[in-house]
């Protein structure tokens, strides 16, 4: 969404409180990582203040999304946000790649891009269903959340297999001898 902040360019008013959504889908906004679904359309609220020597700009943005858990597989959900400030500046005044501000055209300020951008590089370096999500069982497949398969327990008792070669080392040298 555009920003009106003519009003604020002009002295007019000295703050300006925003709240919008941006929809998900068919944009040219960055996209999730692979395998994450947005739920929600990112929630963005801020202010725009004007501080007498700058325009400074704070919001906060957060979707719902959904992913595949890094342990079980199962689906995950939670809440990614994060968090911006930058100073305000008019295109033509400052570097238009200049990464300290955000640059209004005209007194309309576009920031979804920067928005999605930065809450696309805001998830969790692992995404996991629960906190201490006991995962998949290596020898049969099942999800140890929903039980335990007792897999674990067969693998104690069995006889570490450097010893299997130890003890048929020694039944055929016994063999030998008798
Ligand atoms: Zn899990
Ligand atoms: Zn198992």
């Amino acid at each position: 969404m555009k920003l009106d902040i003519t009003a604020l360019l002009a002295g007019k008013v000295r703050v300006l409180p925003f709240r919008y959504e941006i929809a998900g889908g068919g944009d040219d906004l960055p996209m999730p990582p692979a395998g994450v679904t947005l739920t929600s359309p990112i929630r963005v609220e801020g202010k725009i203040s004007d501080s007498g020597t700058c325009l400074y700009l704070v919001l906060d943005a957060a979707a719902d999304y959904e992913a595949p858990c890094d342990r079980c597989g199962e689906a995950a959900r939670g809440v990614v946000s994060c968090h911006l400030e930058r100073m305000v500046a008019e295109a033509g005044a400052v570097d238009d790649e200049d990464e300290d501000y955000f640059v209004a055209c005209e007194g309309e300020l576009d920031l979804d891009a920067d928005v999605a951008e930065e809450l696309m590089l805001s998830f969790p370096s692992q995404i996991l269903c629960r906190e201490g999500c006991l995962g998949v069982c290596p020898v049969c497949g099942q999800n140890r959340n929903k039980g335990d398969c007792g897999c674990a327990g067969k693998e104690a008792e069995r006889v570490d297999p450097r010893w299997q070669a130890l003890e048929r080392l020694l039944r055929e040298q016994n063999d030998e001898n008798g």
